[in-house]
């Protein structure tokens, strides 16, 4: 079917993007992984190119776009090249929202051309140790000195995207217990300079995937933050998270969709190459079998996250209506790669073949961003069951 979700501008950008991934990406993609991160002068020269400033309103030094489909057109080439930008979905696809919707003036005006030109990278810390599905139970505390002029930050955290890179992470903490009547009371936001004394970046974690993807663990000691920094009001931090989830886990969903199309490409030039019993693999009548019952698959995740793209660029898409399509995209995603992968054979297993990278990549999908049982209870909530 033809697709009609992308205009003239998306599928120019499109077409700079591959041409870029494929000269500057793709032939040192091996060092990241090896590495396990990508290099931070990367970041930069996609400041440069000015992939993150798409969405920073023009008199930041941004592009002022309002449309999320290139951040899915982002997705969509990374994957197809079988390659990630380590944290810088994170960075402007999760983090850039909360500064511009809370953001004074003269926050935006210190940290938006920064944010831009990929002088300053982002991160988002809501996770710790012992919380990560019941946000409300976060420990990290934020108490404001008597003098008025900053808050005391202590706590830790973990699981934290792009935390080795960040200089600024937006931390959620408790600037206040937990009220009787509500669980998420107290919580609030703040963008923590990552030079601050007191703030340490611990272990960069061990990943069974999204190697080039700088993951970390965080504490803090006494941290002082400005008052400057707090981000919106204090006390509001929770319906700050619950209003910005919606587009991360879009987000999650158009990386699967786009993840179990590359699967899909993947396999059919792995088995009309391959040769068995002295004949391709694309000759048995299983592989056929297999290959379009995955294409069906990834056309009607394609139809979500389209319908979902078009939702949220009328500013519609409801917590249900993304939770919904984060289930659905990436269970299909975990099942259309596990079959393109037994396609391969052997050779599927090897992480230098792309579609064993995907297996272990696009297994998180299903985890992060709140996990596949949190997105059913959101949308039976939704139900009202
Ligand atoms: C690679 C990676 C990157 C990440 N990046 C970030 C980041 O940048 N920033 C950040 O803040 N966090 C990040 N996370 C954390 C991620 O969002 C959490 O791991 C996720 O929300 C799940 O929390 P948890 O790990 O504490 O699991 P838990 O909450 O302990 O869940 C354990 C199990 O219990 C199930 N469960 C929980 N509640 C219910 C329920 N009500 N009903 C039924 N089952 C339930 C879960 O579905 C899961 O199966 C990242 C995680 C990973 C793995």
């Amino acid at each position: 079917m033809r697709r009609t979700v992308f205009n003239e501008d998306h599928e120019a950008f499109r077409k700079t993007l591959r041409a870029f991934i494929e000269a500057e990406v793709v032939p040192v993609y091996g060092e990241w992984l090896a590495a396990g991160q990508v290099p931070r002068e990367f970041y930069r020269r996609l400041g440069e190119l000015g992939v993150f400033g798409i969405e920073v309103p023009e008199e930041y030094g941004g592009a002022g776009e309002h449309s999320f489909k290139f951040q899915a057109v982002i997705s969509e080439e990374c994957a197809r090249a079988g390659v990630t930008f380590g944290g810088s979905s994170v960075h402007v696809a999760l983090c850039l929202p909360y500064l511009l919707a809370y953001g004074t003036e003269e926050q935006k005006k210190r940290w938006l051309p920064g944010v831009a030109s990929g002088e300053t990278m982002l991160a988002i810390a809501m996770t710790e140790p012992g919380t990560g599905s019941d946000l409300a139970g976060m420990k990290t505390t934020a108490r404001l000195a008597a003098d008025g002029t900053h808050y005391v930050l202590n706590g830790a955290k973990t699981f934290i995207t792009g935390g080795v890179h960040a200089d600024r992470v937006i931390v959620c903490a408790r600037t206040a217990p937990p009220t009787a009547e509500d669980r998420r009371a107290g919580i609030s936001l703040f963008v923590v300079d990552t030079k601050s004394d007191g703030y340490t970046v611990g272990r960069k974690l061990d990943k069974i995937g999204l190697k080039a993807s700088d993951t970390a663990e965080l504490s803090f000691s006494d941290v002082k933050v400005p008052v400057e920094d707090l981000l919106g009001e204090e006390g509001k931090g929770f319906s700050y998270l619950g209003q910005n989830l919606p587009q991360e886990r879009l987000g999650i969903a158009v990386g699967a969709y786009a993840q179990a199309a590359a699967a899909v490409r993947f396999a059919q030039a792995y088995v009309q190459d391959r040769t068995v019993f002295g004949q391709s693999v694309a000759s048995f009548q299983n592989t056929k079998f297999e290959l379009a019952a995955c294409q069906a698959e990834v056309d009607a995740a394609q139809a979500v996250v389209d319908r979902a793209l078009e939702a949220h660029d009328r500013r519609e898409l409801t917590a249900a209506d993304a939770a919904s399509a984060k289930l659905f995209c990436t269970e299909v995603a975990s099942r259309v790669i596990d079959r393109c992968l037994q396609l391969h054979g052997g050779y599927g297993y090897m992480n230098e073949y792309p579609i064993a990278r995907l297996y272990a990549d696009s297994r998180v999908n299903r985890i992060y961003g709140g996990t596949s049982e949190v997105m059913k209870s959101i949308i039976a909530k939704s139900m009202g069951l």
